[in-house]
């Protein structure tokens, strides 16, 4: 069982996104369990303090090492054993779905979720193992990028799907981008589905899909693509679309 602790000024937040659907089921199946440490209750003096100001001055205020300290030794104590301790933090590396596929192989993980201007750096130095953000942009505090990652990572756990599967054929699994997808809904006459997808043909359906899928990349997010290794037949399914920009397709790897 995959073993996730959360030390943050409002560990709360993390667990109510983690509560639903997916990651909330996978919980309640035992394929993962959780542990918040509320950084104010580690404070060392009576006012409940977890930040400090800067050194040096400056706008906002700073995570105290104390407290950290305090709500790490905790946690290591409820793992039991050593965990990675993963900073959430918009100057780390960004996540990415390979990323998230490493933690979801690990046993215990520690995240750090920073509020104010952040968390003293000789507190890092000494103690964090990976720096992740999840994107370029400014968030109030750690909780909510904690959450995402853990639900990226926790998703992948054999058996948190309905369909392992799914894990396999979707966005980034292999580089390129989910294809687009319709519902069959009971009543509906299945108006507007490409016919493809209707005629029970699978090596078609098989076709679609993987044109789908790398026409949608090839559109939305070339960058996937400069380095992917295309085959003929995908090489020509760019060719053959005619919207797409010369100069960038001729970038492609042939
Ligand atoms: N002073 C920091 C900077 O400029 O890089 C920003 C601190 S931010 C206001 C407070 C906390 O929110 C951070 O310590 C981090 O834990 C979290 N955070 C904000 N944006 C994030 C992002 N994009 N990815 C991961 N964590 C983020």
């Amino acid at each position: 069982m995959l073993s996730i602790s959360v030390i943050a000024a409002f560990p709360e937040l993390v667990e109510h996104a983690l509560t639903f659907g997916v990651t909330g089921r996978a919980r309640e199946q035992g394929l993962w369990r959780w542990q918040g440490f509320p950084l104010h209750d580690f404070a060392t003096d009576a006012r409940r303090s977890i930040d400090a100001r800067p050194a040096a001055g400056g706008p906002g205020m700073v995570l105290m090492p104390a407290p950290l300290d305090a709500a790490l030794e905790a946690a290591r104590a409820w793992h039991g054993e050593k965990s990675q301790v993963v900073f959430m933090s918009p100057d780390g590396a960004p996540l990415t779905q390979s990323r998230a596929h490493e933690f979801a192989c690990c046993e215990h993980l520690t995240f750090v979720a920073g509020r104010y201007e952040g968390i003293d750096q000789r507190w890092i130095d000494q103690n964090v193992d990976a720096i992740v953000s999840i994107g370029d942009y400014v968030l109030s505090g750690g909780e909510l990028p904690a959450a995402v990652v853990i639900d990226a990572c926790v998703r992948l756990l054999p058996g948190a799907l309905g369909d392992d599967d799914s894990a396999t054929f979707e966005s980034f699994a292999d580089g390129r981008l989910d294809w687009p997808q319709y519902a069959i809904a009971p009543s509906a006459t299945g108006e507007g589905i490409p016919p493809e997808l209707a005629n029970g043909d699978h090596a078609a359906i098989e076709h679609w899909r993987r044109r789908e899928a790398l026409l949608r990349t090839w559109k939305r997010r070339p960058d996937l693509l400069i380095n992917a290794n295309l085959t003929l037949e995908e090489r020509a399914m760019i060719d053959s679309a005619s919207t797409l920009d010369n100069a960038v397709k001729n970038r492609l790897k042939s």
